[in-house]
């Protein structure tokens, strides 16, 4: 059997004729299965959605009750027949309940690995090679220039900033799910036990990753009015990006804006987004962790969903691996 007729992109997203199923459909289908939960990948609106436990749970807290019809759970590893074709879930180590999809038909296996990491992150199961035929692939930051730099390195920057300006607000930009819980418990790691004050839209995920078993400290809302302009010397305050573009960030103490994503790499962007403390810390792999799981899961094939694929695709036809781009639309890294 071609790989192809098991899995192929359609504009609705990784189609599976064989059991009938979508891969983090792009638009509404009667039948989903979900890697994680960034907004990109788990959408509303499907009719039956297969995730871990921790993804649907997250779909919930994000969409609400009625984010399908009718949902099942997958158990790290568990073999569920769907329509014929034998599926099963492992950890993608990129979010809390990320996951790594293989489908498996007539002795062929494609692993659709969604997005995810190789860095250490206590926040989440870590990534497990899966060996197979065909390994998918993102590229978030498929090109050589990528190379993360250890994220206590970066937080230890957070940290150095907060000793030279004891007076003012750091306002740490980082996505609602994973991002901002990884900081948080990077900033704890760090030796750091002041309360962290979060962004509203923060409070609901940063409940359910406690309710996980993932300790964040203390945590107390950033509600800012005129009788406590005081309050805020000096903290850190974490809230989604877009809330540091507005003037909700402009009335905290004399606000340094922090931003912690893999995209702080490139100074052009954090400069133009008007970010004075760059943190690198991604959620993707960097270029080296992108060629090191591809050496150990040893594919016969390598397809390259989103990201920059030129680079790899070239690395992988160098290595003596055919590969291509999948050129899927829709995923815009909300979690980078
Ligand atoms: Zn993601």
């Amino acid at each position: 059997m071609k790989p192809e007729a098991l899995l192929h992109p359609t504009p609705a997203g990784l189609f599976c004729p064989v059991g009938g199923f979508h891969v983090d459909p792009v638009r509404p289908v009667e039948r989903a299965l979900i890697t994680h939960g960034h907004s990109d990948h788990a959408r509303a609106g499907h009719t039956h959605v297969l995730a871990t436990r921790q993804t649907l749970d997250i779909m919930k807290i994000r969409y609400g009750d009625d984010f399908c019809t009718s949902e099942q759970e997958a158990a790290w590893g568990e073999v569920i027949d769907v329509g014929g074709v034998n599926v099963s879930f492992h950890p993608a180590g990129h979010v809390l309940g990320s996951a790594q999809i293989a489908l498996e038909h007539k002795e062929l296996r494609i692993v659709v690995s969604g997005d995810y990491k190789r860095g250490v992150d206590p926040t989440c199961a870590p990534f497990v090679p899966v060996n197979c035929d065909v390994f998918i692939t993102e590229a978030t930051f498929g090109l050589p220039v990528f190379h993360h730099p250890h994220p206590r390195e970066e937080i230890g920057k957070l940290l150095t900033s907060l000793k030279q300006f004891p007076d003012r607000s750091h306002m740490v930009g980082a996505y609602a799910l994973g991002k901002a819980q990884r900081v948080i418990r990077l900033i704890r790691d760090s030796g750091y036990d002041e309360p962290i004050y979060i962004h509203g839209a923060l409070a609901k995920l940063c409940d359910y990753y406690e309710s996980q078993g993932i300790a964040l400290g203390e945590i107390r809302p950033a509600t800012i009015d005129k009788s406590s302009p005081d309050l805020f010397k000096g903290a850190v305050v974490v809230g989604p990006p877009s809330a540091f573009q507005d003037r909700w960030a402009r009335r905290f103490n004399e606000p340094l804006i922090a931003f912690a994503s893999g995209w702080m790499m490139v100074r052009q962007r954090a400069k133009q987004s008007g970010v004075e403390l760059p943190l690198v810390i991604s959620d993707h792999c960097d270029w080296p962790e992108l060629l090191e799981t591809i050496n150990e899961v040893a594919p016969s094939e390598v397809w390259v969903t989103h990201g920059r694929e030129e680079a790899l695709v070239r690395w992988c036809e160098l290595k003596g691996i055919p590969a291509r781009p999948l050129h899927l639309v829709g995923y815009e890294d909300e979690g980078d």
